[in-house]
């Protein structure tokens, strides 16, 4: 086995603001490239200092031990994925490129696409939403015109303008709106807006408040009608049980968890409690969304259009109509590299 990485830029279509912090005009990604047997394995790694202060730098140490722990057997992720989490709890973004590689590979060395892998069926990938990031209110409405063959549509809020962006976005679209504050309200703050929202006829609100506050969540799921939905307060299977009650929904990330294994046990754990799931993203290319995409079929909502939202994605073969992913029949992720 033997593992190569390449840090990327990818190039933002527009500034990309939420309510956490300033404007990015590009990002950096990595991308990894499993090789064993004569087959090729992508993943992609997309360190976030924001959970654990993850960086690209821990993800070069993690890779180096990865592969004397995968060796020559990487059918065996239970236990490759396991090891990796015991070294490094910290690091979930570097074993979500490795465990994603690892699906890519021992997929095409079955010679079949990673649904089929775990059990799912391709047509029932949920529609992703289309985010409008914040912005001046013109440029969140011309965004919005570009994005009117998406019937759903994600606007980030937490701002000193949150009513008015609404009513402006809502005068011009009959799409679904989810709105997305980013941590960016106090409690009492979200109550009233989210009540206020109400009328724009919102489907969802994620993550109003700063994490760590179960009883500010609490207090806003039963003050509100609108449901809620946990980002930044979710991270791994260990925060399920906790947010039970809290909120309706969980916005479950590849990059937070450590990957499509660890993903599949929150979603069940969340099904448990009741909860509903989001497949969401950071700032990836298709190699990460398209994992993602493989696994929605077992979701309700989807979240995966950051490929979308940069010119110069590194991969294709993730298609996309009017919002629906569509998965490719080639096997493993079905993505082949272009421009790297
Ligand atoms: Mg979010």
């Amino acid at each position: 086995m033997k593992i190569k990485s390449a840090i990327t830029t990818l190039k933002l279509k527009y500034p990309f603001k939420t309510s956490r912090g300033p404007a990015r005009h590009e990002t950096e990604t990595m991308i990894i490239k499993l090789e064993h047997e004569g087959f090729t394995g992508w993943g992609e790694v997309k360190p976030s200092e924001y959970y654990f202060g993850e960086t690209f730098a821990v993800t070069a140490e993690v890779l180096k031990n990865a592969e004397k722990i995968i060796g020559n057997n990487p059918f065996q992720l239970e236990d490759i994925l396991n090891e990796l989490k015991e070294f490094y709890p910290n690091a979930p973004a570097s074993l979500a490129g490795i465990d994603i590689a690892l699906h890519d590979l021992i997929c095409k060395m079955l010679n079949i696409p990673v649904y089929k892998y775990l059990g799912l069926n391709k047509d029932k990938t949920p529609i992703t939403s289309y985010t409008i990031a914040i912005d001046t209110i013109p440029i969140m409405l011309k965004k919005l015109k570009e994005a009117q063959n998406y019937p759903i549509i994600k606007v980030k809020l937490g701002t000193m303008e949150d009513i008015k962006i609404m009513r402006a976005l809502r005068d011009n679209t009959d799409a679904v709106i989810r709105v997305d504050a980013n941590t960016g309200w106090e409690v009492d703050e979200a109550i009233r807006k989210i009540n206020e929202l109400e009328k724009f006829d919102v489907e969802l609100v994620e993550q109003p408040i700063k994490p760590g506050n179960y009883k500010g969540l609490r207090r806003i799921k039963n003050n509100v009608n609108i449901p809620i939905m946990a980002d930044e307060d979710i991270v791994n299977s260990k925060d399920i049980p906790k947010l039970a009650g809290c909120v309706d929904s969980v916005n479950i990330k590849l990059m937070k968890c450590g990957g499509i294994h660890e993903a599949i046990k929150m979603i069940h754990a969340a099904q448990t409690f009741d909860m509903k799931v989001m497949l969401g993203c950071m700032i990836e290319s298709s190699i990460a969304n398209g994992a993602a995409a493989h696994m929605s079929p077992l979701a309700e909502y989807a979240d995966l259009d950051t490929h979308l939202l940069i010119t110069n994605d590194p991969f294709e073969g993730l298609g996309n109509i009017d919002g629906k992913q569509i998965l490719s029949n080639a096997s493993g992720l079905g993505l082949f590299p272009k421009n790297i």
